[in-house]
């Protein structure tokens, strides 16, 4: 069960599949919307609320301002929705971009929610063992079919203590001096080969850094581009990760467009603050 919550004052939007974790994040933020209605005045800090009468008067700072986000969660927790995903918007197609600390357990926790509502797994990453022992992991069972697109080989071979004998796999070898180009043909050939199974297509695209520091910003945008449409005639959700604490970070702002949603994977949860292409 995943929560969502949208912020009726900006488009700050926030995901949990935790709704402590997703409270939490909504206190702060609509605390943040009111500071103004906090004075302080000879050690004391006083507040008024902005959607009732109710004001508070308190000596300690921080319970003072602790006692007014309560306040204020009492009269927006009815906003909260359950039993969405983060892709409703968008119709669970196209293509979404992650921006998370590399390796972390937010950039897991988005992978397994953003592959979840997919039957065929594709994976375009230099890491295929660790993807491998996600799945093997977090599902609770292998998906109808998983491709892994990938330029190391014996990919098998390094994946110890899982039987993967069971697991329908195909494994797509790429060449490492590929142009992009190249790359995208091979996906959308992946994708035709399994567009008419039955199931939805979910990919996931690990190698975004390695694509804007090898290949010109223009044809990384025209690649991811030509990606996401091809993903929506397939009725497929590509998603994306960038390492949030990476230089090619800040160059990301520019790709913006070739992105239908673009969140922020933080802990448990999933934040998205601009409306989908502005970055
Ligand atoms: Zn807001
Ligand atoms: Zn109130």
């Amino acid at each position: 069960m995943v929560y969502r919550f949208r912020c009726q004052h900006c488009s700050f939007v926030v995901w949990s599949a935790s709704k402590d974790a997703l409270v939490d994040a909504v206190g702060s933020h609509v605390l943040d919307h009111h500071r103004q209605r906090v004075t302080k005045h000879d050690f004391r800090l006083r507040w008024d609320c902005p959607y009732c009468e109710s004001t508070g008067q308190y000596h300690g700072l921080d319970d003072g301002i602790e006692k007014l986000k309560r306040h204020l969660l009492d009269h927006v927790t009815s906003l909260v929705e359950s039993g969405v995903h983060v892709t409703d918007n968008i119709d669970g197609t196209g293509n979404v971009l992650v921006r998370s600390p590399h390796g972390s357990a937010a950039s897991d926790n988005a992978r397994v929610h953003l592959l979840s509502p997919g039957d065929i797994v594709v994976f375009v990453t230099t890491a295929p063992d660790e993807r491998l022992r996600l799945l093997h992991d977090e599902l609770r069972e292998w998906p109808a079919q998983t491709v892994i697109v990938t330029t190391k080989s014996d990919v098998l071979e390094n994946v110890s203590g899982i039987d993967s004998s069971e697991m329908p796999l195909e494994l797509v070898q790429l060449d490492g001096r590929l142009g992009l180009s190249g790359l995208g043909e091979t996906l959308s050939r992946v994708i035709k080969e399994y567009e008419a199974a039955a199931g939805r297509i979910a990919v996931e695209f690990d190698i975004l850094s390695e694509l804007i520091e090898k290949f010109d910003l223009r044809t990384v945008f025209k690649l991811l581009h030509v990606l996401g449409q091809r993903a929506k005639r397939a009725d497929a959700l590509a998603h994306y990760h960038i390492d949030s604490r990476a230089r090619s970070e800040s160059t990301i702002n520019i790709l913006g467009k070739a992105f239908d949603l673009s969140v922020r994977a933080r802990g448990q949860r999933f934040v998205s603050e601009s409306p989908p292409g502005t970055g």
